[in-house]
């Protein structure tokens, strides 16, 4: 069981920092007593990349931290929740964690298990050790003493620290929209986050709802696997060719940024793909008015890297099809009008983030709508009393690197004020006189 009440926890934690201080406060590891754990470095939330990469930066600056994760492996999303072909959509070069690159011998697009390999050997580089299992129910700061008390459901714990990472993701939840028919549908039904391949599709007619990349992949990896998929394109999306001119379309438009405004890069970003992919409106996939680089920068919504998918689509393959009005027992009808039949619904709508569901905080640093910080980038990485956001800004691994050095950097500052305040009293007032004079 938990502490039923903080005086307890308080009085055990701040007996036990009577008795040894500075040497717990400071100490390298968490101290546990009857289920309350004091972490004298910060709680991360999350052993995603981003948890990683914050407790490898906070290890390189001699700062411990304890990471709670609810599944039973790092990366779970990577490494239950995605698909089999799926590679990494940017070059390696923009995907990789700080201060250690990808093996040299990796190719330029990892696949998911070289990526889950990699970060293993990151966490192992940097002796990450995420307490697995440990799912948050509840954190919240207690301003009695000045600490964020964190709860986990398994096995009841409540962990305390000054600081508290949350780093559970912009991808915790898959989203499943609520459709009308939906209950009365009697073929299969699922979200991308439990598709591995279309070996199990073989034959059958499969309705993908949803023409973000992971619509669009799986629906090529549905024709791959010879069964017969239908997308459901709703809004416009731009399309983009992985590589442009022999350079990624990423790192080209990163290049291309640093000399021309945002709109003329979109210009020029749009020309080629129009050069290499042809017109895509005539395919039922129509282009937004904004271009791609300010979409995802006004908007945070991300283009379609093509790995393949257009040329299926092209030849009639991969069907596309408009908004759904409504899941009929045998199949979907459709806002034109029209009305056909399937075998099995995928649902490639998405992820949300978890944070407003165990997050208690007043400060409204987190929205409780999308549970993502409410401050505009580059500010949304410090909220208020030691709390931190990682992993958050729509800008995939390089922005949670980013937010990660950061806040290690912001951490090793209070750290280090610590450790200078701690030692004074320790030099003013050793152990022995302390208890001395406290007997007195
Ligand atoms: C299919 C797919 C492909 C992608 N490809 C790329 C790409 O090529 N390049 C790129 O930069 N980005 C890509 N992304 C974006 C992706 O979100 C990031 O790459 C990365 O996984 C984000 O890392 P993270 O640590 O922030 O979140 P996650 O990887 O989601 O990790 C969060 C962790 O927190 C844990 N957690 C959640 N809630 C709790 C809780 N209450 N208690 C304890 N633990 C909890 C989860 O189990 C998870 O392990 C892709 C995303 C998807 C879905």
């Amino acid at each position: 069981m938990g502490c039923a009440c903080w005086t307890e926890a308080e009085c055990k934690v701040a007996a036990a920092a009577a008795a040894h201080a500075p040497a717990v406060f400071m100490a390298k590891d968490s101290h546990e007593i009857d289920g309350c754990v004091w972490s004298p470095g910060p709680v991360i939330v999350g052993a995603g990349p981003a948890g990683l990469a914050v407790a490898a930066c906070l290890k390189e600056r001699g700062i411990p931290s304890v990471v709670l994760e609810r599944a039973g492996c790092i990366a779970s999303l990577w490494q239950l929740k995605t698909y089999d072909r799926l590679r990494l959509h940017l070059p390696k070069q923009f995907c990789e964690l700080p201060r250690m690159p990808f093996p040299a011998g990796f190719p330029k697009y990892p696949d998911r298990r070289q990526f889950v390999s990699y970060l293993e050997a990151y966490a192992g580089a940097f002796d990450v050790r995420p307490r697995f299992h440990q799912t948050v129910v509840e954190a919240r700061y207690d301003a009695a003493v000045g600490l964020w008390r964190v709860r986990t459901s398994e096995g009841g714990r409540e962990y305390f620290s000054r600081w508290l990472v949350v780093a559970t993701g912009e991808n915790a939840e898959a989203v499943v929209p609520d459709l009308e028919g939906a209950a009365g549908f009697r073929g299969a039904v699922a979200h991308t986050s439990s598709y591995k391949s279309g070996d199990s599709y073989r034959g059958k007619r499969v309705l993908v709802v949803g023409c973000g990349n992971s619509g669009m992949e799986v629906c090529l990896d549905l024709c791959d696997n010879n069964a017969l998929p239908t997308i459901v394109v709703r809004d416009s999306v731009h399309i983009l060719p992985r590589e442009l001119l022999g350079c990624s379309t990423f790192g080209l438009s990163m290049w291309l940024l640093r000399w021309l405004p945002i709109r003329a890069v979109d210009l020029l970003l749009l020309l080629l793909a129009r050069l290499l992919l042809g017109d895509t409106d005539r395919v039922g996939l129509t282009r937004p008015r904004v271009g791609p680089l300010q979409l995802k920068l006004l908007h945070g919504k991300t283009p379609v890297i093509d790995v393949g998918t257009l040329r299926k689509i092209k030849s009639g393959d991969i069907k596309v099809r408009p908004a759904l009005k409504r899941l009929t027992q045998r199949g979907a009808e459709f806002t034109d009008g029209r009305s056909e039949e399937f075998d099995a619904v995928l649902f490639a709508t998405g992820y949300k983030s978890n944070v407003p569901c165990w997050l208690k905080e007043a400060e409204g640093f987190f929205s409780s709508k999308d549970g993502l910080p409410t401050r505009p980038f580059p500010h949304g990485w410090k909220g208020e009393r030691g709390l931190y956001a990682v992993g958050f800004t729509k800008r995939g691994l390089m922005g949670a690197s980013l937010d990660a050095r950061r806040i290690a950097q912001d951490i090793e500052q209070c750290w280090k004020a610590e450790l200078l305040k701690e030692v004074k009293s320790f030099t003013i007032f050793p152990p022995k006189q302390k208890q001395q004079s406290s007997s007195n």
